[in-house]
């Protein structure tokens, strides 16, 4: 079994890093790919927090839509993509806690930091939903914030990368 690098990690995932080669929804095989990653994290007992994005499915600052209705559309988004990480971690036996920045009780427990650390104590991956909570804001900046919040030692990135911009013609 290979050592861990960090004792306590914050993962940002993009939304669209959970969309495939769709680049919109989600693409489940992806998503357990990721998944698979994360188990594998938590076998060498790091502790991982995520904060998810929504753009896969909303991204606020719509010309049509007043800006803040369309941001909580946005984080409302990144629950969805909260709820789909929880089932595929779950269904590979990977305890998990889903907290929402808007309280959401039926679905997810609310943040609450002091909670937060106490699973992430306890080996469970701890999903971080609706970003800050606030519009004008992305889930960028929540995973700055959590990540401080829960003295995470490294904040490590999973986008989709454009690999066009890289290929030479
Ligand atoms: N959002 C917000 N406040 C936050 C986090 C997200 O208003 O604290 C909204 C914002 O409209 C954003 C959308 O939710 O565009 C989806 O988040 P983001 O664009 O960061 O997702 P990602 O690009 O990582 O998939």
């Amino acid at each position: 079994m290979p050592e861990n690098k960090y004792k306590r990690i914050l993962l940002k995932l993009s939304g669209e890093a959970l969309a495939g080669d769709n680049k919109v929804g989600i693409d489940q095989e992806t998503v357990d790919k990721i998944c698979e990653q994360i188990k594998e994290l938590v076998k060498m007992k790091t502790e991982v927090a995520i904060v998810v994005g929504g753009g896969n499915f909303w991204r606020g600052a719509d010309k049509n839509m007043e800006r803040t209705t369309s941001d909580y559309m946005g984080m409302l988004a990144t629950t969805m993509n909260g709820l789909a990480l929880q089932n595929a971690l779950e269904e590979k036996g990977v305890y998990t806690r889903l907290q929402t920045a808007i309280e959401m009780r039926e679905v997810a427990e609310p943040y609450i930091k002091r909670r937060a650390v106490r699973h992430l104590e306890k080996g469970r991956v701890v999903i971080f939903g609706c970003g800050t909570g606030n519009p004008y804001f992305t889930t960028d900046t929540a995973a700055a914030l959590r990540a401080a919040e829960i003295d995470a030692e490294v904040i490590l990135v999973g986008k989709t990368i454009d690999r066009s911009l890289f290929c030479r013609s």
